[in-house]
This record gives structure tokens, C-alpha cells and sequence, in this order.
């Protein structure tokens, strides 16, 4: 088992710098570490990296698959020895603090470390982010008499497309000179304040949930604290989309002492354009009464729906370093598609038909050409937040050349387009959402749906379903593997459109 306690690592200080009890959290009471696609996409860029530096010819020494401990020794041994012209993932510790630099090159009597990240820019988390690596590695450096002298950060480059199969050159952008800007006396202080955190000893700190939890990452922690938050029957105030994690309401409720919903003062709530009106006075009101609310246009608005009608939804991966010939880094490259269809009010719902492919170089032909069929000419089409994936992804392909002699079939199919999450939000909210209108939390509120997402080892959000792409296409994936992912995927795009379904449905059988 590693060490726990009285030890900092950079990504445990980047979580104390969040929010001290995130760190408090990943030291004393951590979560199953879940794994996540931008690992994939940062380890597939490091990869790159590694490739790019190596062709140098100089004498390399390769410590990313090396326990922490001897790595440490394995650095320095290399260092002194003075044979060794560039290290990946150099280790250093000092002051009970350890960090692994992606790239150290020897320059003359010096060194020069080399962050990756795989964004597309130098953002501002980055600079307290390479100060700490700079501190540890300069201060260990300096024990054996070496200096570090240039600290550079890599980024993708937005501007690369894969022209031939296996050519990254340009891949990687190193503008980034950082060796006046990292500050590594702010470094000092920060372990100073977030060391005795991590001792065994330590208590939680008292902090409350707010903007800090989702910036500058998500905090995997927010359930355990939000559920912290919960008294008896009380439904707190944190749910009010916008406005929950909101200073001045944070202020507000701390000062009157509560975290009831019921607590919060009309003077609070704004509109927005994209909600019913009211839609902050509609979310308290349903949770006081227990009621769901539906709007008095329901009725007009499902008199438009044209049947057979159709229930799709699209999954996309943006890959970091692109396989598919064409695209670049951040390009959202359509994979799969699920299509439910209700044929008429008197039919149930039909088996739903699928696509799902991962690195065919004509995939997105594949993929306009096989929906098109599944959804023939006419009736309504629903996706949920169309406008953010599934309509941009329908703009994309026309455009492109493999696809641009089926525009005019595009084009009709989105003119045939509904958007369920703007109807939901400005016809529907039951308390069982907990404000929130995404199609997992509808489910929740949707009697007899008969979908749930929280089995185990399922594919619970998107980020899943882009992790379960990059496993597929990994050539050291096995056939097992890969095979239980698809079938994983498959599954879970499903239940996306089939919940659409049971979503339309509850608004004929209520209006
Ligand atoms: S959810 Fe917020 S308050 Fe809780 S640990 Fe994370 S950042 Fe801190």
C-alpha cells in the first residue's frame, strides 16, 4: 500500500488549493478513484510526446512504468551519473512532497522541465500547477549540486489535422516559455498550509459548498457534501439551478443560519431564457407541495408532434491525439447513435435500432447514412438538448466532403428536430428532479419508465461512453474487453432514447 499520511503530491495540492476539504476528502475518506476519458486522451498525448522528444538521439531514461519510491532514486542516480540526456517522468521529492516532470532534458550543467498537457492552451490553473514541479524539482536538484534552468509547458495544437495515418508531427505546441512566470515561493506556502491537513490526526474543515466545487475542476466529493447539507424533510436551497452556488445567496443563507429551499427570498430568483418563467418560484413550490408542475401549453405544444415518432441520440468523442484521418484534436467525432420509434399512440414503443463503430476511417459516412434510414422521411424527431450535440453534430457532417451529397436529407431531418430538454424545461418539473432537467434526473420523476443508471459496472454519463471508446480503440484492449464495452454502449444509449420515450409519453397520458 503507498503512504497516505504527511505526504503531498502536485495533484494533492491542486485539490487543497480547491478547497482544502477536497483534499482533507482524498487523503483521510477517498472515493474509488473512478477512471475518466481525459486520462486517456492525456496519456495518449504523452505517448506523442515521448515519441517526439525520443527522436532526438539521446540517451534516454524511461521511468513512467516505475514505482514513485524508486523512481525518485532512479532520478537522481541518473542525474549524478551525468550518461543520461533526457528522463521522462523524472521524480523528485522534498519537503514531503513528491512530483513526477513529464519531460527533463540535460541542458550543458542544468536541466529543462517539460509539462504536457493535453488542452489546447496554457490555462491560468497551469502556472501554480508547473511552479510546483519547478520548487520541488529546482530545491532536490540543488541537493546535488545541479540547477534547473527552462521550464516550458506543451500543449496540444488546435490547429493540427491528421493528414496520413500515424503522423503527429505538429501535433504538439511548446510556445509556452513559463521559466519567469512560475512563482515557486507562493510554493513553499502552500505546503506549509495544506501539509498538516494530510496528517492522520487532521479534522475535516468546515467549508460549504459553492462556486469552488466546480471550478477550476468538478469536485468528485459535491454528493457527500451535498448530502451533508441535508437536514430532515428539508430540501436544500442548492438545488435552484444558477442561483444555488451563487455567493450572495451562499452569504444570505449562512447568515440566516438554514439550507432550506423554502428559506430563499423571491428577490433571488432571476429568469432565464431557456426556462419557463418563474421557473425558480415553480422549483420551490413543487417541492412544498410535493407536486410535479406542468404548464397549461403542454397540450398545444404535443398537438404539433407528428407520428411515427422518433426518440435519437447521438454519442461523440473528441480524441486528443486523432486516429480518423481529416479531423483534428478536439473534433467531436460522431460513433454511435441510438433511434427508438413510436409508430402510432395505440402501438408501444418498437426495439430501438443502433450504431456504434470506432475507428473506421469512413465512419462518419457510416453513421449519416445508417440514421437517415432509421428515420425515414417524416414524423417528429426528439433528441434531448439537440442544439449542444446532436444538431451541431448534423451541421458538421453536412459540411464535409464524404457527406455533403446528403445535405439536403440532413437538412430535413434536423427541420424535423425537437429539442425534449426545452420542452421539459418550459412545461414540466416534478420535486423528484432535484432541479435539474437532464434526461437522468427526469427519469427519476417519470412513473413506470423502468430505466435506471445506476446499476453497477454500467455506463453511467457520457464521459463513460467516451472512456468505453478510447478502451475499443486501444490496440492492447483484448476481444473479451472490447466486446463487453460494446456491449456496455449499446446498452446505455438505448435507455437515452428509450427514456425520451416514457418522457413523451407521461405528457400525453397528463394532458
Ligand atoms: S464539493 Fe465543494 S466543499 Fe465539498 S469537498 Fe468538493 S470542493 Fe470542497
Amino acid at each position: 500500500m503507498g503512504r497516505i499520511y504527511n505526504y503531498l503530491t502536485k495533484t494533492k495540492i491542486a485539490s487543497g488549493l480547491q478547497c482544502e476539504k477536497k483534499l482533507w476528502n482524498e487523503v483521510h475518506q477517498p472515493l474509488k478513484k473512478k477512471k475518466k476519458a481525459a486520462f486517456n486522451r492525456g496519456r495518449l498525448f504523452g505517448d506523442q510526446v515521448i515519441k517526439n522528444y525520443s527522436q532526438k538521439n539521446l540517451k534516454i531514461l524511461d521511468l513512467s512504468e516505475t514505482w514513485p519510491n524508486i523512481a525518485v532514486k532512479d532520478t537522481l542516480n541518473a542525474i549524478k551519473s551525468d550518461k543520461i540526456d533526457i528522463i521522462f517522468e523524472a521524480t523528485f521529492e522534498y519537503n514531503n512532497t513528491l512530483v513526477r516532470t513529464d519531460v527533463l532534458i540535460k541542458n550543458n550543467n542544468g536541466w529543462d522541465l517539460i509539462e504536457a498537457k493535453s488542452s489546447t492552451k496554457l490555462k491560468p490553473e497551469h502556472i501554480p500547477d508547473v511552479s510546483i514541479q519547478s520548487y520541488i524539482a529546482r530545491k532536490s536538484l540543488e541537493v546535488i549540486g545541479k540547477k534547473l534552468l527552462n521550464i516550458k509547458l506543451i500543449h496540444i495544437n488546435t490547429e493540427f489535422v491528421l493528414k496520413k495515418k500515424g503522423d503527429y508531427k505538429n501535433l504538439i505546441s511548446d510556445d509556452n516559455d513559463l521559466t519567469k512566470r512560475v512563482n515557486e515561493k507562493e510554493v513553499q506556502s502552500y505546503i506549509k498550509k495544506l501539509l498538516p491537513i494530510t496528517s492522520k490526526e487532521a479534522n475535516c474543515p468546515k467549508i460549504d459548498i459553492g462556486l469552488h466545487c466546480v471550478k477550476p475542476y468538478p469536485c468528485d466529493y459535491i454528493e457527500r457534501c451535498k448530502s451533508v447539507l441535508k437536514a430532515p424533510n428539508v430540501t436544500p436551497y442548492t438545488i435552484l439551478p444558477y442561483i444555488g452556488k451563487s455567493k450572495k445567496l451562499i452569504e444570505y443563507m449562512e447568515d440566516n443560519n438554514t439550507v432550506d429551499l423554502q428559506k430563499v427570498p423571491s428577490s433571488f430568483f432571476i429568469d432565464r431564457k431557456d426556462y419557463a418563467p418563474g421557473y425558480h418560484q415553480i422549483i420551490q413550490e413543487a417541492h412544498k407541495n410535493n407536486k410535479p408542475w406542468f404548464s397549461s401549453n403542454l397540450k398545444e405544444i404535443i398537438k404539433k408532434f407528428k407520428f411515427p415518432l422518433y426518440f435519437i441520440d447521438f454519442e461523440t468523442a473528441q480524441q486528443g491525439v486523432p486516429i480518423i484521418i481529416g479531423t483534428d484534436p478536439y473534433y467531436p467525432l460522431p460513433f454511435q447513435w441510438s433511434v427508438h420509434k413510436w409508430e402510432s399512440k395505440n402501438k408501444t414503443v418498437d426495439k430501438g435500432k443502433s450504431f456504434l463503430k470506432f475507428n473506421d476511417q469512413d465512419i462518419e459516412r457510416q453513421f449519416i447514412e445508417t440514421l437517415l434510414d432509421a428515420v425515414g422521411n417524416e414524423g417528429t424527431i426528439f433528441a434531448h438538448s439537440a442544439q449542444s450535440v446532436e444538431i451541431k453534430t448534423l451541421e458538421r457532417l453536412k459540411e464535409k466532403d464524404s457527406c455533403k451529397d446528403l445535405s439536403g436529407k440532413i437538412d430535413n431531418l434536423i427541420a424535423r428536430v425537437e429539442d425534449t430538454a426545452i420542452i421539459a424545461k418550459h412545461n414540466f418539473y416534478s420535486p423528484l428532479m432535484n432541479g435539474d432537467w437532464g434526461i437522468k434526473s427526469i427519469i427519476n420523476a417519470l412513473p413506470n419508465s423502468k430505466i435506471s443508471y445506476t446499476e453497477d459496472e454500467n455506463i453511467s454519463g457520457g464521459d463513460d461512453a467516451v472512456l468505453a471508446w478510447f478502451i475499443c480503440t486501444d490496440p492492447k484492449t483484448t476481444v473479451e474487453d472490447k466486446e463487453k464495452q460494446k456491449k456496455l454502449l449499446l446498452e446505455y444509449c438505448s435507455k437515452d432514447t428509450l427514456a425520451l420515450y416514457y418522457l413523451i409519453k407521461y405528457f400525453f397520458d397528463e394532458s
